[in-house]
């Protein structure tokens, strides 16, 4: 193996070191304990365990836990008054819905509800613009994770050819956005994209978060080039991404593994956001900025 391994969950390990003490000055500082609201609708196995990772990662950072679990059958308006309660309740800095939600329910609108000083998971149509725009305000977790991966392993980004495999509100068009924003030059493929591994080929970075099992291989990576994996696939053999990691790694300069890569981050990236939304709630001039 040539490729040098991103440490995800080691860098993820800081950061969560740095919250819990900025808390600890934040409070000491005459601040309230920021506190995260996490919403969870229904009985899916697998937002049960994120959802209790969340809650946990809160409560060990010294931030208050407000959980809100919902049945399924819950209809748009019960949604929608728990997400309004918590946008009226001073005492919570941030609110967020765990996605997907029950298939009957619609998804943005409850999402809309969220104001944008408390969308943890910068996924409201205020923050992608003020993203879009490059102003200040709360960036999804995942993409915000990954450029904390890039800066710590000091992956230069001005001037760089990145390609970002993925065009998702949640991972793909945040992510080209940051890199823009960090003078990157971003290619954006997609399901569309014809000749990916030509594409891919030219990039010093590529970022996959494709939700497909082994989509690029040695093939498609340059030599040299820092390969980030944002895909989560459970297999018979444990958890596998959207990069064919073994093949990966004998070109690439640098790669993050699945698990330990990207994963560990977005947890982190999620106390860092409720810890900001709630400097900003208790710091007017930002909220208004
Ligand atoms: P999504 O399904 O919403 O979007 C996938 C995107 O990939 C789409 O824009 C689509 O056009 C593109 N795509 C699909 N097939 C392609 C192909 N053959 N070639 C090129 N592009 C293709 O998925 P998402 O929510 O962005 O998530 C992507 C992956 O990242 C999933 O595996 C998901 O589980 C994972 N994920 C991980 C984390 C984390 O914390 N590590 C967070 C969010 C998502």
């Amino acid at each position: 193996m040539t490729a040098k391994l991103i440490d995800g969950k080691e860098i993820a390990r800081r950061v969560r070191e740095e919250v819990t003490r900025e808390v600890a000055d934040f409070i000491a500082g005459g601040g309230r304990a920021p506190g995260l609201a996490t919403v969870l609708i229904g009985e899916d196995p697998a937002s049960e365990v994120y959802v209790r990772n969340k809650r946990r990662a809160c409560v060990s950072a010294g931030m208050r836990d407000f959980h809100r679990r919902l049945p399924a059958e819950s209809t748009q308006r019960n949604v929608e008054d728990v997400l309004d309660e918590l946008a009226a309740d001073s005492e919570v800095s941030g609110i967020l819905l765990q996605l997907p939600v029950p298939g009957h329910l619609d998804a943005e609108a409850l999402v809309a509800r969220i104001p944008r000083e408390k969308d943890v998971d910068g996924l409201t149509v205020e923050n992608a613009g003020l993203l879009a725009q490059s102003r200040p305000g709360l960036r999804p977790c995942t993409p915000a994770g990954v450029m904390r991966l890039l800066d710590e392993y000091e992956v230069p980004l001005a001037g760089a050819e990145v390609v970002v495999v993925g065009r998702s509100v949640l991972v793909g068009r945040p992510m080209a956005q940051l890199l823009l924003a960090r003078n990157a030059t971003v290619t954006m493929c997609h399901s569309r994209t014809r000749e990916l591994a030509q594409v891919v080929g030219r990039a010093d970075v590529v970022i996959v978060a494709a939700g497909v099992p082994g989509l690029i291989g040695g093939d498609a990576v340059r030599a040299d080039a820092v390969v980030v994996d944002v895909g989560i696939h459970r297999t018979a053999d444990g958890l596998r991404g959207d990069v064919r990691f073994d093949e990966v790694a004998e070109t690439a300069s640098l790669v993050t593994p699945v698990p330990g890569g990207v994963g560990p981050m977005t947890i982190a990236m999620l106390l860092r956001n409720t810890l900001e939304a709630a400097r900003w709630q208790q710091d007017p001039v930002l909220v208004s900025a």
